[in-house]
């Protein structure tokens, strides 16, 4: 039988990741020593206070049945405790935070939920591709809010046009921003929440890196900002913080309608969080200083040697105060594309064409510093060699 694709994802280019992995399979069977500085996937290992606290979890034959929908009632308290003791945000743990499976999870159900077909959905670009994926999976149309360096990677809401607020349905943001590296603050978001209240948009803030922050900085919350709630939610993810990427864990935080909206498009869906996973999520947030800053001196002390690195061999870049990222611009005249493959085929080092997050990223390219010093070292060295 020829298996036809739904249209949804037959007219989806690959995800960026799936190709690049090819990529570096190829390089690989070919014997070349391939420095990876391509996906945001941190590598330094979870916390052994939250591995243990799943191992203990793990023996408990309570925790191998069906886990709750929106996540354990503790899991949850200890999100809110954490909201309360981080951004002084007061949240009901029933009815104002909800477990996801990872944010993508969440961020990628949250059109089902708020969309129907025709809607408009704004979407930052270059930004993280589920936003638009999921836009269009519920058939919502995205409206691109570009982010351009002279407007410090935030969107210029006055310039979206009147038609497109009044169908505007939901909002995707993120900062610290993924891939542009911007930070922003409470004054920005004091804008979004007028815009969002003014037009009935649903605010879907992505908050996965507020907390790898550099310098001293601590990137607020969204819903810091008066009217927040009312008008907004928060998607927050253990994977980066926690180095947890792989143990598939985030939650969900903000309006109660919003929420219960969510959840019941995953009760429809998806089983929940094994427990075992739900009780290390405790630990961690628990625990949540634990380590932090030393993981925090180690990024920053990544970025500062691919940042000298980068100023030595002529590109301009953005010092990043915030995320494992490092956004550069590609020389006058050359594509993301040609230019990643270039620097890929010359020194067998992955790293990301800004366009691949919209073509708003064109002219720039993403590192990931999620590798050891030593190799990063490496990697700056064999980029004095790539040849303009
Ligand atoms: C990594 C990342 C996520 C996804 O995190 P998970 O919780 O692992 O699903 C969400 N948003 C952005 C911008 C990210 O970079």
């Amino acid at each position: 039988m020829n298996v036809k694709w739904a249209k949804r994802i037959e007219e989806l280019p690959p995800y960026l990741f799936a190709e690049i992995d090819q990529r570096i399979n190829e390089l690989k069977s070919k014997g070349v020593d391939v420095i990876d500085l391509g996906i945001g996937d941190p590598d330094i290992p979870t916390p052994a206070n939250i591995i243990e606290a799943l191992k203990a979890a793990a023996d408990d034959p309570e925790n191998h049945r069906y886990p709750s929908y929106v996540g354990m009632l503790s899991y949850r308290e200890a999100v809110s405790h954490w909201y309360g003791k981080r951004f002084g945000v007061k949240l009901d743990p029933q009815s104002e935070a909800l477990t996801l499976i990872g944010s993508k999870e969440g961020l990628a159900h949250a059109p089902l939920a708020f969309i129907d077909p025709g809607d408009i959905v704004l979407v930052p670009n270059p930004g993280y591709p589920v936003y638009r994926v999921a836009t269009t999976f519920a058939g919502g149309i995205p409206y691109d809010m570009p982010l351009l360096k002279e407007n410090n990677f935030l969107p210029d809401l006055d310039s979206i046009p009147e038609d497109v607020r009044r169908k505007a349905r939901i909002m995707f943001l993120n900062y610290p921003n993924n891939p542009t590296t911007a930070v922003t603050d409470k004054d920005f978001f004091k804008k979004v929440v007028d815009f969002a209240t003014k037009h009935e948009i649903l605010v879907c803030h992505d908050a996965a890196y507020t907390e790898i922050a550099f310098d001293g900085l601590t990137p607020p919350s969204f819903l810091q900002v008066d009217g927040a709630q009312e008008i907004g939610i928060e998607f927050h993810s253990l994977s980066k913080t926690f180095n947890m990427t792989g143990w598939r864990i985030g939650f969900c935080v903000g309006n109660k309608k919003a929420i219960a909206g969510l959840g019941k498009i995953k009760t429809n869906i998806d089983s929940g969080v094994f427990q075992g996973i739900q009780y290390a999520g405790i630990e961690a947030l628990n625990n949540y200083t634990l380590g932090i800053e030393e993981r925090r001196k180690t990024y920053e002390e990544r970025r500062d040697i691919f940042c000298k690195g980068l100023e030595e061999v002529g590109l301009n870049y953005y010092p990043p105060k915030a995320t494992f990222y490092v956004w550069f611009e590609v020389p006058e005249g050359v594509s993301s594309k040609d230019y990643a493959s270039k620097i890929l085929t010359e020194t067998g080092i992955v790293v990301t064409p800004g366009n691949g997050f919209g073509n708003y990223g064109e002219g720039y390219i993403r590192v990931s510093i999620t590798i050891a010093k030593e190799r990063l070292i490496e990697a700056v060295e064999r980029l004095k060699d790539v040849k303009l």
